[in-house]
């Protein structure tokens, strides 16, 4: 374990419950991303906690113009009121850099020059991703061409206890591999921000899609490296279109259409398994998030990874 906690920037206080949402602005909203953010907010505030937002353009070629406005401007309109400023990681380079400093120093970190080619015949892990092998760990192989930097990781089980989907169990070495902590053209990995933002934001329920469960055990074994508490975590179904894919922009998903708020937000709280009574849909936005939070019940979600929103039960 790395033992300076340089990665906080300020000491959160762990008595307060709190969640976030933490869009990357590649779109405006749409009714998946509105489940991630409905089900990380009433857990949050069932917990009397308060609600973050972070807004994850790390990777800023990847950002939309207009996204985050828009994406801030929906959750609005929905009644899903954040505290605190909104957090953006293109403004947090140096406390990644930190982190990354710390991990370097302790010797969990190495520079790896592996094209997409080299890696090509290697297996993949759960998300797709080629499982590397360590190639580099003695010395990166070419010279001549800028590195990534990539973490170190072991094959002892990690464990954790997700709040809907149970028991969930990795072997990193085998199911991962190394992992990029920051990539060869600079840009900060995913799972190292969000481990950072998460302990310095103070983040003690990480609820979000279950497109993210296999992520989880890397962020834990970033967490015990950094010396960095780990929140509980909660991995919703992902809402899939009707050929099965995650809905996303790329997927074509549709965004929100703001003359339907009521509707649409009964719909996403019997997809998360709440019972909304029927007549819900046409009382005021307030009135609707307020029965949520006053009925939200984590155990009615089901522990399924991906769903269609037609296997919703209506009431
Ligand atoms: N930015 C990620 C996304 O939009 C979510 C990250 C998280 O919740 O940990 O899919």
């Amino acid at each position: 374990m790395v033992t300076t906690r340089a990665t906080s920037d300020r000491v959160p206080d762990r008595r307060v419950a709190r969640g976030r949402f933490a869009p990357s602005p590649t779109g405006p909203l749409h009714f998946g991303s509105l489940v991630a953010a409905l089900g990380s907010f009433l857990e949050a505030r069932r917990h009397g906690g308060e609600w973050l937002v972070r807004i994850e353009d790390v990777d800023m070629p990847r950002t939309a113009p207009g996204a985050t406005m828009a994406i801030l401007r929906a959750l609005e309109w929905y009644g899903l009121h954040w505290d605190g400023p909104v957090v953006h990681q293109s403004q947090r380079a140096v406390h990644y850099q930190a982190a990354l400093e710390l991990l370097l120093d302790a010797g969990w970190v190495y520079p790896c020059t592996c094209s997409r080619q080299t890696l090509a015949g290697c297996s993949r892990g759960r998300d797709g991703a080629p499982i590397h092998p360590g190639t580099c760990r003695s010395g990166p192989h070419r010279l001549d061409r800028p590195s990534a930097l990539r973490l170190r990781v072991t094959n002892a089980s990690l464990t954790f206890q997700d709040a809907i989907q149970g028991e969930y169990r990795q072997q990193l070495e085998r199911d991962v591999g190394d992992f990029v902590l920051r990539r060869a053209d600079g840009v900060f990995a995913y799972q190292l921000a969000v481990v950072v933002d998460d302990a310095a934001q103070g983040v003690t329920h990480v609820v979000r899609g279950a497109d993210l469960l296999d992520s989880t055990p890397r962020q834990i074994y970033l967490q015990r490296l950094l010396g960095l508490s780990t929140p509980d975590y909660a991995h919703l179904p992902v809402v899939v279109d009707a050929r099965g894919d995650k809905l996303s922009k790329q997927t074509g998903a549709p965004p929100l259409d703001e003359r339907r708020v009521g509707p649409t937000l009964t719909a996403a709280l019997r997809f998360l398994g709440q019972r909304p009574p029927p007549e819900l849909a046409t009382e005021p936005v307030a009135t609707i998030i307020a029965w949520a939070v006053a009925h939200w019940d984590l155990t009615l979600v089901g522990a399924r990874i991906r769903s269609d929103p037609s296997d919703t039960p209506t009431n």
